[in-house]
Parts: C-alpha cells; sequence; structure tokens
C-alpha cells in the first residue's frame, strides 16, 4: 500500500498508508475527509470468533454530489441519485433478485456486480403494479 506523505493530516511520526493512489490524492486534495464508519468483521485467528469494528479508511466526497467513497471500495451513493438512476444497493442474491424483478439494477455493497437470484427475481417480477 503506498505511503501517504501528507503531513498536513498524518503529523505523528508513523508513516500512514493508503489503500489506493486515489486515496493519497483525496487526502491531499479534498478539503474535507473522515474515517469510514462502515463495520467490517474481524476474525481472530486463534478463537474463530468474529468482531466488528468500523473500517476507518480515508473517506471522501465524490465528484457531481453523488455521495462518498472510502479507500477500501465503501462507497455510500445517496439515495436521491439511486433512484434517479434506477439502481440500488443489494446485500445478497435474494434482495438483488427483488431489486431486479422490479427493474432496479441490483449493486453490491462495495459498487460491484452481485448474483442475481432467479426465484426472487421471478416473485417481484410477478407482484401488481
Ligand atoms: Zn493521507
Ligand atoms: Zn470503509
Amino acid at each position: 500500500m503506498p505511503v501517504c506523505g501528507n503531513r498536513a493530516r498524518h503529523a505523528e511520526g508513523t508513516p500512514v498508508t493508503h489503500a489506493s493512489i486515489a486515496a493519497i490524492r483525496a487526502c491531499f486534495l479534498e478539503e474535507e475527509v473522515w474515517p469510514c464508519s462502515w463495520l467490517v468483521e474481524l476474525t481472530n485467528p486463534e478463537d474463530g470468533e468474529s468482531t466488528y469494528v468500523e473500517c476507518g479508511g480515508v473517506t471522501w466526497y465524490l465528484p457531481g454530489n453523488r455521495g462518498y467513497a472510502c479507500e477500501n471500495g465503501h462507497d455510500h451513493i445517496y439515495d436521491q441519485v439511486r433512484a434517479d438512476e434506477r439502481w440500488d444497493y443489494a446485500a445478497d442474491p435474494e434482495e438483488a433478485g427483488l431489486l431486479a424483478g422490479r427493474g432496479v439494477r441490483p449493486v453490491a455493497m462495495d459498487g460491484g456486480p452481485i448474483d442475481v437470484d432467479p426465484g426472487a427475481f421471478r416473485y417481484a417480477a410477478g407482484l401488481p403494479g
């Protein structure tokens, strides 16, 4: 991961890395950045226990007032933008199927593609209205 040399934001002596060049650019250029509050699962390798911690990645506003994104790929696109563009987030293939069946393009929580459950698709497509 590239080391960020932005002394204005990382005053302490230890080098800070970001996940991508885009994140470093944002760290330098964006007026406002903040730590991502997305909960990520951590598994303890010793006992297999899961805990949830905040991602903490550098987060910045996307151009065009669309929302904001974190260096680790956690997109937060505003409801209104998603509605205007006819897409929405889906947590699993079943939810993706329910969206797709209503003509709304499903997108994975990280902004990538997601599988569509055909049963859920048929169910949603068959609903009146
Ligand atoms: Zn930085
Ligand atoms: Zn994040």
